[in-house]
């Protein structure tokens, strides 16, 4: 350990920072806990001397600022008089749970709105980065965080962050990592960075690694031969259409099998296409974040929660046959209406939200609420759109009459009644 509690930190005689706590050792570097002129961050300091590419990469990315809120980004770069090097940055939040806590079953999001709420959040995080020209080139499961009241994410270890193309020696983690980096053919890119977060999109949905089944019985142990082979030189994905070599083990991937079933189709092609076709075409077969977010968001869309059970799943808008039972009790599914919205069908179930995007097809906020469905407080069986809007949106029932509802009062839920949000976009409920 570098430092003690209650060492004074001055560097250059201008930064004075008092260590507080040791939180922990990274591998790379240790963290701790310090303060600075009354505030508290967290401190990384590299164990070893960083070259002078890796210095000015992480004086840049400080210098050019966060993404967006999600990262946990480097705030200040600091040089130590032995030629070291170290950053602030925020602390973690308390209410935030590891991810790996999530896969270990010792966290649980409140619901599935919740994690897919996560994963779209994911999603628009990396869209972001890719956007301003980074790749995050390191995305494995220790670097996410999420409330799993709210499921607000925040990215960790962003010190690695890197220019598209760039690479300052930072390969990934098995089991995460695209398989041309595993056999050593491509630095990392955006292209493996899309491949990875697929394989967190699908741990985060599935519990379990898209390319671990049946073939983990060819081996005695999972040394890193044999990680080479399942990961690099031959991945097939468990749920391949036509090669079922490797479909996950009956009463081993038990968490994988049970949830793949209840998936929605077109979140299941957006993942064959990644972990099948993406494997040859890395550019153009590897789902992006953009087509994430319309599954993902679609998937959202139709989630309806069981009256007996409380089990949340999907309606079967896109699938051959329609959920007329809940897949966990089998007692019948709910009589529901839907929001048709653009290309959007909503299911008006309690709790459930209107989203930015519904009311603005330009708009990337996914994740702005701007309604929610509540039942009547007087009369329970009456559900109505309690809106979060700006401006008020104009009603029409089904016998022409129009009435206006403010932006935060509340649109009835009734059969034929169609809603005008504003010009372009008109919804009907259905
Ligand atoms: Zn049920």
């Amino acid at each position: 350990m570098r430092f003690r509690k209650n060492d004074t930190i001055t560097i250059d005689e201008k930064e004075r920072l008092v260590v507080e706590d040791f939180l922990g050792d990274g591998g790379q570097g240790e963290v701790y806990l310090v303060s600075r002129g009354g505030e508290k961050y967290a401190l990384k300091v590299y164990k070893n001397e960083e070259s002078a590419d890796f210095r000015y990469n992480l004086k840049n990315n400080i210098d050019r600022g966060a993404p967006s809120e999600a990262f946990l980004w480097p705030k200040a770069l600091l040089d130590f008089d032995d030629g070291k090097i170290g950053y602030l940055m925020d602390l973690r939040p308390k209410n935030y749970a590891s991810f790996v806590s999530y896969l270990t079953g010792k966290n649980k999001f409140r619901s599935k709105q919740v994690l897919l709420r996560w994963c779209i959040e994911l999603c628009t995080a990396f869209k972001r980065l890719h956007e301003l020209g980074y790749s995050y080139q390191d995305l494995n499961d220790g670097s996410f965080f999420f409330d799993p009241d709210t499921g607000d994410l925040l990215i960790c270890d962003n010190d690695n962050v890197t220019a598209d193309k760039k690479n300052l020696g930072i390969l990934g983690k098995m089991r995460y990592m695209a398989p041309e980096i595993v056999r050593g053919e491509q630095m990392p890119d955006m292209h493996s960075d899309r491949f990875s977060l697929a394989v967190i999109l699908f741990m985060a949905l599935c519990l379990g690694n898209p390319y671990e089944g049946e073939r983990l019985k060819e081996y005695d142990i999972i040394d890193e031969d044999a990680e080479y082979e399942i990961f690099g030189e031959k991945p097939v994905f468990v749920y391949h259409k036509t090669d079922r070599s490797n479909r996950p083990i009956r009463g081993y991937h038990t968490s994988v099998l049970r949830r793949w079933a209840y998936i929605p189709l077109y979140v299941k092609e957006a993942f064959h296409r990644t972990f099948v076709d993406g494997l040859q075409d890395r550019e153009n077969e590897r789902t992006t974040e953009l087509e994430w977010l319309k599954v993902l968001t679609k998937y959202r869309d139709e989630l309806i929660a069981c009256p007996y059970c409380g089990h949340e799943y999907i309606v079967g808008f896109s699938e051959k046959k329609k959920y007329d039972v809940c897949p966990l009790c089998g007692k019948e599914t709910k009589k529901f209406c839907t929001l048709h919205i653009g290309r959007n069908a909503v299911v008006l179930d309690l709790g459930k939200k209107l989203y930015k995007n519904h009311v603005d097809k330009y708009s990337a906020r996914y994740n702005q609420a701007v309604g929610i469905v509540v039942a009547n407080k007087n009369n329970p069986a009456l559900w109505g759109i309690k809106l979060m809007l700006p401006e008020g949106v104009e009603i029409k029932d089904g016998e022409n009459n129009v009435k206006m509802v403010t932006g935060s009062g509340v649109v009835p839920i009734v059969s034929n009644l169609k809603i005008k949000f504003n010009e372009n976009i008109i919804g009907e409920i259905r």
